[in-house]
């Protein structure tokens, strides 16, 4: 017989990794159904969680769900051999500035601020010579370095690839029973203070269809808005690219954070550049206006926009100027319109059975398996015991 049934709205990294923690909860019995639904026709991340860079650190924010999502990361490597899986390895970081000789237009206009997860008064000091670039990193070139600085120690930077750790995660939950429909939530049915279900369109038939729910855990990312209008979350596009080098080429395990002038057109621009494991080097610009479309599958990718960010790597690199341009895509990241966040919990204040893992900004791959913990914690036993969140919730909804 089945007591509860939890519904799980999204299939990016918070929505698999949540699945993942529930099937995996010592509460979890053939008698407590656990279903995903996710809007695109392609499965699993296509949004954010498949087009991010992949940065796991440490250093992240917020604290309160850093200190436990570094250690869940380290744990499920070990335990699903995340480094052949899912590229889990740890990666040297750092931030590199100086000038580029091809940029031939000009950047844009948000940054996705990772680095504000730096205290600006504890960054380790710049490595072994002033202004100098470590031994290894010979993909940037040197003459234009004005100076790199590691933004980090030993141990504190890792790195997934986003798209593999979803899917992972997604398939280890379906292994212990997760339900996947593949549809686009249109309601969450609510009677008495309690959600009851969740309506969804089915993409076959076009059908009106729903599902019974005690339990509703939304994490549709930046589309969580349109079923629940009052969270305060508001969507940023933002573009990158792949790039393959040329055969014989490897480029060593270092992520960059740029700061490029371009002294010809007096222009700057701050792409992220992450080796990647399989010697795939991903990077990104900034965030633009664009609106979000009605799923992830409307994404409209600007190539002019990726040509841009390209132009910015090849302007310092060599090795990735002669390389190959394999992905260009876009994505919309979740950010919380009054500030602070993610938004972790319960909105009882709206329903009972109603939950939120939404709004992880530019940290969402690192911050996932301590989102999904607290949140399956939440959700099996009643209250959060891996961390103190209370802090992060704007007390409007929950
Ligand atoms: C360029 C870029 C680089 C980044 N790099 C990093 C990084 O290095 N490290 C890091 O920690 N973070 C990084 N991030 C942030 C990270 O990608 C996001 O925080 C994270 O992916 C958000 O995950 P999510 O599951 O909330 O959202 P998403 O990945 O957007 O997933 C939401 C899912 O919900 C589905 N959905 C939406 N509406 C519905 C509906 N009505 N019904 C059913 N399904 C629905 C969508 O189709 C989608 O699959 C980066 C982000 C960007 C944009």
């Amino acid at each position: 017989m089945t007591t509860r049934n939890i519904v799980i709205i999204g299939g990016g990294i918070i929505g698999c990794t949540t699945a993942y923690y529930l099937t995996r909860h010592r509460s979890a019995s053939p008698s407590i159904q656990i279903t995903l639904i996710e809007a695109s026709e392609h499965g699993p991340a296509q949004g954010a969680s498949g087009k991010a860079g992949g940065l796991v650190a440490r250093w992240a924010y917020p604290k309160e769900i850093v200190d436990v999502s570094f250690e869940e990361h380290v744990k499920l490597a070990e335990e699903h051999n995340g480094k052949d899986r899912w590229g889990w390895r740890y990666v040297a970081c750092g931030s590199w500035e100086g000038r580029g000789d091809v940029v031939d237009a000009v950047g844009g206009t948000k940054s996705l601020k990772k680095t504000l997860g730096l205290p600006g008064g504890q960054k380790p000091a710049p490595s072994r010579k002033k202004g100098g670039l470590p031994e290894d990193l010979l993909w940037v070139k040197e003459e234009l370095t004005d100076v790199y600085t590691p933004m980090a120690k030993d141990g504190a930077t890792a790195q997934v690839h986003p798209y593999l750790f979803t899917t992972s995660m997604f398939e280890l939950a379906k292994e212990k029973g997760l339900n996947f429909i593949k549809g686009r939530a249109i309601s969450i049915s609510r009677q008495d203070g309690r959600v009851t279900g969740v309506e969804y369109l089915d993409p076959t038939t076009h059908e009106r269809k729903s599902i019974p729910a005690t339990d509703v855990i939304l994490a549709a990312g930046a589309w969580s808005p349109t079923l629940l209008p009052e969270l305060p979350i508001t969507a940023t596009r933002a573009h990158s690219i792949t790039i393959r080098p040329a055969e014989g080429v490897t480029i060593a395990p270092y992520v960059l954070f740029t700061e490029i002038d371009d002294l010809a057109s007096a222009t700057h621009s701050s792409p992220e550049i992450y080796a990647r494991p399989d010697n795939e080097v991903y990077a990104c610009g900034p965030g633009d206006d664009c609106p979000l479309p009605t799923t992830v599958d409307d994404v409209v990718v600007d190539a002019a926009s990726c040509e841009l960010i390209y132009s910015h790597v090849a302007s310092i690199s060599q090795q990735l100027r002669e390389g190959t341009v394999d992905k260009r895509q876009a994505c919309f990241l979740p950010t919380v319109s009054t500030g602070g966040g993610p938004i972790i919990g319960e909105a009882t204040r709206i329903a009972k059975g109603l939950f939120i893992g939404t709004g992880h900004t530019c940290w969402g791959i690192s911050n996932a398996p301590g989102t999904a913990r607290a949140l399956s914690e939440l959700v099996m036993e009643g209250r959060i015991k891996c961390a103190n969140l209370k802090k992060l919730h704007p007390s409007v909804i929950l």
